[in-house]
């Protein structure tokens, strides 16, 4: 039989007799996915992610079995074609269960390597944790201090206990390791670029265009560099020294830091435009929002008194008296907690909604009512006056909780003829921060810098880019080191002349730990349950009477004991599987299509080596053609039909002893439904 002439995508292909379409676009250059098709096995014709188009029939044809005719015209690329394909990845990822990444790298907002870190730390090597976490922290000393660990409010221990305490594996990680190790950087490849601000988001930036070649030159208008980190949180939660260590390995590294620069006063935004190849707007949110009651004025601005404190390095504080800080913040509770430790002994917090709606972390609450520091719910400050004995007297009414607003949120309204005058000494409004505007940067209607959210590029003239919190409003210092991060990739593309995109990644989870019960989680093959590391507080008397940080960092023992809690959520085959990577490259939403998951389809961890996770296959058949026809033996089989369709072995039992464990089905299954047990220590 003579070859067969035909087209795919325009260009003229020859087929010898028996070639599948795939075949023959494989060997022109043409990229078609498949999950099933596998050419040690007979056709198995199972995921269709393979379909191509004959434009003279309009039909879609899964082009791993179809063979070509001649004449035939196909269509591999084509939107059309793309988009049957992105359909047929989410047909396969709507019954797909199996976390392709940990809940905890998922819900850092940097998505640094959790698992991976906490594995090097278990294992005793947290110089290599440290290179895992600078992947995407550049600040873990200060971040392993403060972060509110995101991480670990979504980590799936909280099922049966409390979550691992991650943050520690990054703050001994760099305690350890930061003052020895420094980085390789590249030689410096010419290009300037200018980085207005020298706190986490711009120091991030700095860091990742160092790394990449370029040379970042900072512009700090305060004397010492750090941001927020350095005259705002306070030094008992993130002592000087500590930061000062952290600072000191960016000049390591080359970054230079001009600090009492201001940009808009000392140099112009243009004049930088002018002399580098791009500019980063990290300027953060350093102008403190308006109470609107009467006498404001008298009282003192949360941030700009932080900032006095910390400039005063703990010097010489005058006792600030009865003191009444107004907000529900972060920044409140620091006020609040650094008034304690000034000397006052009557510290209250006004706040107008009630404990559950504010803002503040937690544990910050917490720990200022340990202090000593007295809370006023449902309170709103009216007015503020100076009383004749030299006094402030701080006018409140009470509020009560009103329907939901627009956000869900229940709004306070005023209770009637409830006002009430409270006196003090010092009065500290902390309600919240924005951007300092600075000539040259568009805001929005939330008076945050205005950027593209994809390429994080300002709407304005030259490559300028902008990140951190005077982007995002007000937030934390590991999304201030993501935002960046991502401005330091964005303005490397531009300057390089290359489009500039986020890159794709899905996911697709199991579900919240809270929707999971204890019973959902056998596929987790470490039911360790011992009690987390809880940090033990210095003592109460020297936690309000100094500045001393609060706890110490945990010894490399405890941190390791502590890894062994983590119970590693996420894929085994999360680095070569195959749908994942397609499904990134396609654009396929894992939550497109509703429908019941494959997530009590069971877990098979019997076999001593070998896993079977039923609730990751997705019928492709391929493990059990490659048993028959690769290894000539028949251990496994399907069973069932359409969506209740597993593989299993003869009566269900484990792997019999007639499997060699020779790891071909692992090999071919594309998703990791079958794999290695202990894989991953
Ligand atoms: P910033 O840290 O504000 O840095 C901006 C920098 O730009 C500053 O150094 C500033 O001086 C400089 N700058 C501004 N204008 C100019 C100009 N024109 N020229 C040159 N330089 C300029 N986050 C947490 O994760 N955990 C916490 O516990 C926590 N506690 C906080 C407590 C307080 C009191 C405050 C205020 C914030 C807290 N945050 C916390 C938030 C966190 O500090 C910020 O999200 C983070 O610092 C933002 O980083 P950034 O680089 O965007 O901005």
């Amino acid at each position: 039989m003579s070859d067969i002439s035909f087209k795919i995508d325009g260009k003229l292909c020859s087929a010898a007799p028996g070639q599948t379409l795939l075949d023959v676009a494989e060997k022109n250059g043409i990229k078609i996915p498949t999950l099933c098709g596998n050419p040690k096995i007979s056709k198995t014709t199972s995921c269709f992610v393979c379909l191509v188009k004959d434009c003279k029939t309009g039909k879609f044809l899964p082009s791993c079995a179809a063979r070509p005719s001649e004449g035939q015209e196909i269509e591999a690329s084509s939107p059309e074609v793309l988009d049957m394909r992105k359909t047929a990845l989410e047909l396969l990822l709507s019954e797909h269960a199996g976390d392709c990444e940990a809940p905890c790298t998922i819900s850092c907002p940097a998505h640094a390597s959790v698992e991976e870190y906490v594995r090097a730390g278990r294992n005793g090597d947290f110089l290599e944790a440290l290179k895992i976490i600078k992947k995407r922290i550049p600040l873990p000393m200060s971040i392993g201090r403060v972060c509110p660990r995101f991480c670990e409010k979504d980590c799936r221990k909280n099922v049966s206990s409390k979550p691992v305490a991650i943050n520690e594996f990054k703050r001994l990680a760099a305690d350890l390791h930061y003052e020895s190790y420094v980085e390789d950087v590249p030689a410096l490849n010419g290009k300037k670029i200018a980085v207005v601000g020298a706190g986490p988001a711009g120091l991030a930036a700095a860091y990742y265009l160092r790394l990449e070649g370029y040379e970042p030159v900072l512009f700090e208008k305060m004397p010492e560099a750090g941001g927020m980190l350095r005259y705002g949180i306070p030094e008992f939660r993130l002592p000087k020294k500590t930061l000062a260590k952290e600072l000191a390995h960016f000049a390591k590294l080359g970054i230079k830091i001009n600090c009492g620069v201001a940009v808009g006063k000392d140099i112009t935004l243009d004049e930088l435009k002018k002399s580098y190849s791009a500019v980063i707007v990290t300027i953060g949110c350093w102008s403190s929002s308006s109470m609107r009651v009467k006498g404001e004025e008298l009282a003192a601005d949360g941030i700009k008194w932080l900032e006095k404190v910390a400039s005063a390095n703990w010097q010489g504080l005058k006792n600030p008296g009865t003191t009444i800080v107004i907000g529900g913040g972060n920044t409140a509770m620091d006020c609040l907690r650094t008034a304690v430790r000034m000397g006052s002994k009557d510290v209250s917090c006004v706040y107008r909604r009630t404990e559950k709606e504010m803002p503040a972390e937690a544990i910050e609450i917490h720990e200022a009512k340990e202090e000593g520091v007295n809370f006023r719910f449902l309170t709103a400050p009216v007015s503020l006056k100076k009383a004749d004995n030299g006094r402030l007297v701080l006018t409140c009414q009470k509020m009560e909780l009103g329907a939901p607003d627009a956000s869900g949120r229940r709004s306070p309204v005023p209770v009637a003829g409830s006002d009430f005058d409270i006196e003090a000494d010092t009065v500290i409004a902390a309600i919240g921060q924005k951007v300092l505007p600075l000539e040259g940067i568009p805001l929005n209607k939330w008076g945050n810098v205005e950027v593209a959210t994809e390429t994080l590029k300002c709407n304005a003239d030259g490559l300028l880019f902008a990140a951190g919190d005077c982007q995002s409003g007000c937030a934390t210092v590991v999304e201030a080191v993501a935002g960046g991060r991502k401005a330091a990739l964005a303005a490397i593309d531009y300057i390089e002349g290359r489009e500039h995109k986020q890159p794709r990644l899905i996911n697709v989870s199991r579900g919240h730990w809270s929707s999971l019960s204890k019973e959902d989680l056998v596929y987790i093959n470490k039911p360790s349950e011992d009690a987390r590391i809880e940090a033990e507080l210095i003592p109460m008397d020297k936690r309000t009477g100094s500045f001393d940080e609060l706890f110490p960092t945990f010894s490399k023992e405890e941190v390791m004991k502590e890894g062994k809690r983590c119970i590693e959520c996420s894929c085994t085959a999360k680095s070569d599987c195959k749908l994942k990577s397609y499904s990134e490259e396609y654009g396929a939403n894992p939550v497109a299509l509703k429908g019941e998951r494959n997530s009590k389809a069971g877990y098979d961890a019997r076999h001593p080596h070998i896993v079977h996770d039923r609730m990751k296959c997705i019928k492709c058949g391929v493990c059990v053609k490659v048993c028959s026809e690769v290894v000539n033996k028949n251990l496994l089989s399907q069973k069932n039909r359409g969506f209740h369709t597993t593989v299993e072995t003869a009566f269900r039992t484990v792997l019999p002893l007639s499997c060699t464990e020779c790891g071909a089905c692992i090999g071919e299954c594309p998703v990791g439904a079958l794999d290695w047990k202990n894989k991953k220590n």
